[in-house]
């Protein structure tokens, strides 16, 4: 088959912008995802199709090349990935899917079971279902990434009779009303010729065997319930929302059946000094009047333990620090989000005599009172428009 165009399979002009590109991709690659079209060869091939053109596309010096020579100036394998596994696909373009999918993490860093995917395609037994697991994390563990223990209960197969439902071998036999096709065929006769309809066997829901005896253990079912211990790898700067795919490791599936998928549903734990923006963590520290005025140096907490905080003589409250690297790792990319420390100078409640006479000698002098220029530099300005001057 001749190979498609790369800008008619993304639906685009061939001038369209980088951005046209990826929401072109990201339209199609959510039409034809596999979790919305299982076992649908044809939608496959089509998100195949979509992520090499995306690709190619998507890098400059290939898209020239492309668009001069066509798809003999591009090498496969070189300029992209001739993706056979789907899943290379997701790792590849997290970007993509990171965001698409409610920020769900695809398991190729996680090491799924591919396999149990490729038996979805068969026909035997009822699939098991899926299990999601809510898996609370603190900003550290996220920060640092964690492998976590899971104890999870789900149907398991069955040991006796290895899945399939069957007292013994020879109490499984073939179907009688299909003779093991699994399909009935019906041949009607009308005037414009002859029909052939083809339906699924009632008698043996399309298995193609029956079984006369069943497994003692699970009644037939193939499974029964179970208790297991996984193993959960979380890498550093997931976040609340994002969810991992261990495929297979769900409920057994029914006779043979393949098993359904543990989907582990990331909940970030409240913190109780910081607070998260994006990768950024932010926390408030307060500090006396005189170490403002006078400067000092302050051990301070941060998500990889305890580090020293230079403060300036002069620091206004209001004022925010910025500590780079000290925040959470970028879950698509390299480097760290920063921490931001928002200063605020305290106002002490509770004065002794001698606080108030202190207090009372320093505002009489001249230089307590509130410039102008300080003034202006700190009034009228939100917290998010400090946090934007922070990072410029
Ligand atoms: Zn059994
Ligand atoms: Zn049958």
């Amino acid at each position: 088959m001749a190979k498609r165009d790369y800008y008619e399979i993304l639906g685009v002009t061939k001038n369209a912008s980088q951005d046209e590109l990826k929401k072109a991709y990201r339209k199609i690659a959510m039409k034809y995802h596999p979790d919305r079209n299982p076992n649908n060869k044809e939608a496959e091939d089509k998100f195949k199709e979509a992520a090499e053109a995306y690709e190619v596309l998507s890098d400059q010096d290939k898209r020239r090349r492309y668009d001069q020579f066509g798809h003999e100036g591009i090498r496969a394998g070189q300029d992209f990935h001739g993706y056979t596994d789907i899943h290379d696909i997701f790792s590849h373009f997290s970007d993509i899917f990171g965001s698409s999918f409610g920020g769900s993490i695809f398991e190729e860093a996680f090491g799924g079971g591919r396999s149990s995917r490729q038996r979805r395609s068969t026909q035997i037994g009822t699939p098991g279902a899926d299990l999601k697991v809510q898996l609370k994390l603190t900003l550290e563990e996220i920060a640092e990434g964690v492998e976590k223990k899971l104890k999870i209960k789900a149907y398991k197969t069955c040991e006796l009779c290895g899945g399939n439902g069957a007292r013994s071998a020879s109490s499984r036999i073939t179907c009688p009303t299909c003779s093991g096709t699994g399909e009935i065929r019906q041949v009607s006769r009308s005037v414009f010729g002859q029909f052939v309809n083809i339906t699924t066997c009632s008698h043996c829901s399309g298995e193609g065997k029956i079984i006369k005896d069943v497994c003692p253990e699970c009644r037939g079912e193939g499974r029964v319930h179970g208790e297991k211990t996984i193993k959960v790898n979380i890498p550093p700067g997931v976040s609340e929302g994002n969810y991992i795919p261990l495929r297979g490791q769900g409920h057994a599936g029914k006779r043979g059946g393949p098993a359904g998928d543990i989907i582990v549903m990331i909940h970030e734990e409240r913190h109780p000094d910081f607070v998260r923006d994006g990768d950024d963590v932010v926390l408030d520290l307060f500090i006396s009047f005189p170490e403002a005025a006078l400067g000092t140096e302050i051990e301070i907490p941060t998500l990889t333990g305890k580090a020293k905080l230079h403060i300036e003589p002069g620091t206004q409250s209001g004022k925010i620090l910025r500590m780079r690297e000290k925040g959470i790792p970028h879950i698509n990319g390299y480097g760290k989000g920063d921490q931001l420390v928002r200063i605020n100078v305290w106002i002490p409640t509770k004065l002794t005599q001698r606080d108030r006479e202190l207090l009372k000698e320093l505002l009489q002098q001249d230089s307590m009172k509130p410039k102008e220029a300080d003034k202006s530099a700190n009034s009228d300005k939100s917290f998010f428009n400090k946090m934007k001057d922070a990072f410029t």
